[in-house]
């Protein structure tokens, strides 16, 4: 009789989603639900010091904040996925 692996995919409740970093910020932590992060600019490197925390989506997440090194409006991107 073979047995089936589970899969870690079938696995994880349906409602928990995962951040995954794209450009623009640097993450600090994550439950499943929330995720929390700090900006980054992505032309200066500018990180700046305060936090935020944002409900995850699935897809592309966007964040627009003003980078005041370039004093210019940049992105903080993360993708949500299960
Ligand atoms: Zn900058």
């Amino acid at each position: 009789m073979v047995r089936f692996q589970s899969s870690a995919l079938m696995a994880r409740l349906s409602w928990e989603v995962r951040a995954v970093a794209i450009r623009g910020l640097v993450i600090i932590t994550q439950d499943g639900t929330h995720v929390q992060f700090k900006k980054k600019c992505v032309a200066c490197g500018r990180e700046d010091p305060s936090r935020i925390r944002v409900p995850i989506k699935i897809g592309i997440n966007g964040v627009n904040f003003y980078c005041g090194k370039c004093k210019e409006m940049r992105v903080a991107e993360f993708r949500g996925e299960h």
